[in-house]
């Protein structure tokens, strides 16, 4: 719920109250309060969710006096907005999204993917996966964030600079969404679409409200979950109470190294839950038929990113008994991160060294580096 004070009237405070984010029950109860028949939070909805409606004067189903007393109220669609767009040479489109009380949080939107979102990467550059080759892109995949900020300090990350500034809704969450396929006029059913909740923030320390915006987005707008994959730097109460949900993105966990040693000098919350413990974990998440487990990678040139440690990843992922593929990441460099870019040839040695070793292994493509795509960055090189 999105509570807005306006401070240029103190006598008149109103509470803004967003329906989007709203689940059906909250959006029945809202209802009842202006003594509604129960059909009119099915209409709600459906404007809200399938319509993807922005205004409440949208709402076509709904009387006119109503949509004013809802307003008079200081209900609103609520939706987050985009406040600033940047195009990259590739097609990458990324967005400052604004949310209530003024922070913005990044969303990004790749036409053709990245080569490493998708299942097992069999989708990847098959155009006869494509819903309709008449459109501008055949699938998309967004991007998107789960808190402003973050809290788990990977050195490695430029969302860390920025330290946790707060937890996002569900609407908030989901919104994001919503806002990236009406600029795009995506029709769910259609076209193809994933989501990746790797943006800004740990999704996995803000739970319910990643929570309830992947169920309102399977539920309300219509995305299959199987089409969603959530990251985590590794939260082992996250990934506990996760393998017990009944909707269930894909998992991802961001490995970035071969042991614990490595791991924890790059991602100091390694000394929390080592390895093993996370390991032990996720071998309790249940897959569907054909689903993997991702090990995302992030490849830093001199520290993660030598033979040596590509043979360790091998082996760990073989012993883990879980049925997992390997994500690569070529780092993204930013300001003030003291690591260094890995050299090509050695992204290609260790991924041909991980497939020899019977790993899946695919290499995620950089997209919109001319735009500071990387994690975190847009917002560090545009706000002070
Ligand atoms: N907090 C979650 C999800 C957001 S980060 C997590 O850590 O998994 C999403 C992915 O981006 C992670 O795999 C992370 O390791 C990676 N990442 C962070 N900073 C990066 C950078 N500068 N370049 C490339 N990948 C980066
Ligand atoms: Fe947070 Fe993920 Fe960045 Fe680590 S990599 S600081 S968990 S956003």
């Amino acid at each position: 719920m999105l509570a807005q004070l306006q401070p240029e009237e103190p006598q008149k405070i109103q509470k803004i109250v967003a329906l989007f984010g709203q689940s059906f029950e909250q959006l029945a109860a809202i209802l009842s309060s202006f003594a509604q028949p129960a059909y009119r939070a099915k209409q709600l909805w459906h404007a809200l969710y399938q319509q993807r409606v922005t205004h409440l004067d949208q709402i076509a189903t709904f009387p006119m006096q109503l949509r004013h007393q809802m307003a008079a109220a200081g209900y609103s669609i609520g939706l987050p907005e985009i406040a600033q767009v940047f195009t990259s040479a590739d097609g990458t489109e990324r967005y400052l999204i604004a949310c209530a009380g003024g922070e913005t949080v990044e969303t990004v939107w790749m036409p053709n993917g990245d080569g490493g979102e998708s299942g097992d990467g069999s989708e990847y550059d098959d155009p006869a996966q494509g819903a309709n080759t008449q459109e501008p892109y055949q699938r998309a995949t967004i991007c998107i964030s789960s808190q402003v900020g973050c809290a788990v300090n990977c050195h490695f990350c430029l969302t860390a600079k920025l330290g946790m500034q707060r937890n996002l809704t569900a609407g908030e969450i989901a919104g994001q969404v919503v806002a990236v396929l009406n600029r795009h006029q995506v029709r769910i059913g259609r076209d193809r679409i994933n989501l990746v909740f790797m943006g800004m923030g740990e999704p996995f320390l803000n739970y319910d409200a990643f929570m309830d915006a992947a169920r309102l987005l399977v539920a309300g707008i219509g995305i299959p979950e199987s089409r969603m994959t959530v990251s985590t730097s590794g939260i082992l109460p996250g990934i506990e109470r996760f393998a017990a949900e009944a909707v269930r993105p894909r998992l991802a966990l961001s490995l970035n190294a071969p042991n614990d040693a490595i791991r924890a000098a790059i991602m100091p919350i390694t000394r929390k839950w080592n390895i093993a413990a996370l390991l032990t974990a996720l071998r309790a998440v249940p897959l569907r038929p054909r689903e993997r487990l991702t090990f995302e990678y992030v490849l830093l040139g001199g520290i993660n990113d030598r033979l040596g440690d590509a043979r360790e990843l091998a082996q760990l992922a073989r012993n883990s008994g879980l049925d997992v593929k390997v994500n690569l990441i070529v780092w993204n460099p930013g300001p003030e991160i003291p690591y260094q870019m890995p050299q090509s040839e050695d992204v290609a040695a260790f991924q041909q060294h991980l497939i020899a070793a019977g790993v899946p292994t695919y290499i995620r493509r950089p997209r919109g580096r001319d735009i500071y795509a990387a994690c975190g960055q847009l917002k560090r090189t545009t706000t002070p």
